[in-house]
């Protein structure tokens, strides 16, 4: 089996119960309630895991708060066997929080090297733009990630509300990225139609894509993701729990698959979602991936990762 990686994970959205009482005893603000009697029931709605979101997360209020997020997922990541991962932070949610973007990377790199150390995992970080903020702020954020050129950073996304903007007015925030090397992933046809998704592949030069749920049936947008070779980020757990997909059963993964769509398992928000990429690999075959298929994935992980080649080879020579 190729090794396990996770290409799309919320660096915020890993705060496990724990981190979020003690960063709330730290910084003296409440733990929020969860509901007891059901605590893996689903979200329902966008608008209530947003709440949640927010209201869990409110924590994390410095780099270091931050540091401490990451190590305790790395740590449980590494124990579940991943040998790699990218994990999405925005920039401009740390301007809105006040804090140096490159400082909580270089707190980070602290864990990330402990965690390469320790058990070989390996971590880089997707610097992202939030879509509701604007083109505009997306391309100061660019441009910002482009000139500090640190060195955890490896991709160039676009997270946030898929309601706001054509994907085409991204363009030159994306370009900046694809001019300093960065990798580019973008959040499309989560909760937008599968015209996004064509438009995104070719506005953005994406080599990856977040979701891409509304490809499912659509000719056009599932051939567009073929003849260019895009990965899609799948995350089931989240689309089961956000209700964008009514079963794992009927997740258009088995579908994308077969297509010769190259698909990657992930997490996307794991402590708000209840999952894991060994739990995303049992849903998909819950999907009706075969033993085979869930393997193409893994290894697509992989080919997909931006990481550099030699990282690459390495990672394609180690098995879970
Ligand atoms: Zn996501």
């Amino acid at each position: 089996m190729p090794a396990y990686s996770d290409l799309h994970v919320h660096l915020r959205g890993t705060i496990s119960e724990a981190m979020v009482a003690k960063l709330g005893d730290l910084h003296g603000i409440p733990t929020p309630e969860r509901d007891a009697a059901q605590p893996d029931s689903r979200l329902t709605s966008f608008e209530r895991f947003l709440d949640e979101y927010r209201t869990r997360t409110s924590c994390i209020r410095t780099a270091q708060d931050l540091a401490d997020v990451g190590r305790a997922f790395f740590e449980l990541s590494a124990a579940d066997g991943l040998s790699y991962m990218e994990v999405q932070l925005s920039p401009q949610h740390s301007e809105h929080l006040g804090l140096d973007f490159n400082l909580e990377l270089d707190l980070l790199s602290r864990e990330i090297d402990r965690i390469q150390e320790s058990h070989g995992m390996i971590v880089k970080v997707i610097a992202t733009a939030v879509r509701h903020l604007g083109p505009r702020s997306a391309f100061e954020t660019a441009v910002a990630v482009a000139k500090a050129k640190h060195p955890l950073v490896v991709g160039f996304g676009l997270t946030g509300n898929e309601m706001m903007y054509r994907p085409k007015e991204f363009a030159d925030a994306f370009a900046v990225a694809r001019d300093v090397g960065l990798g580019l992933t973008a959040h499309v046809g989560e909760w937008t139609g599968p015209d996004q998704i064509i438009e995104a592949i070719s506005s953005l030069n994406l080599s990856r894509l977040g979701h891409g749920l509304s490809a499912a049936k659509h000719e056009e947008a599932l051939s567009c993701l073929v003849s260019h070779q895009v990965t899609v980020e799948v995350c089931i757990a989240s689309n089961l729990a956000l209700g964008r997909v009514e079963s794992a059963e009927s997740h258009p993964v088995k579908d994308f698959v077969s297509k010769g769509v190259p698909c990657a398992l992930c997490t996307d928000d794991p402590a708000f979602f209840f999952t894991s990429v060994p739990k995303e690999i049992a849903l998909a075959r819950q999907a009706g991936l075969s033993e085979t298929e869930v393997d193409r994935c893994l290894a697509a992980g992989i080919l997909a990762a931006f990481c550099d080649d030699s990282t690459r080879s390495a990672l394609l020579a180690v098995t879970a």
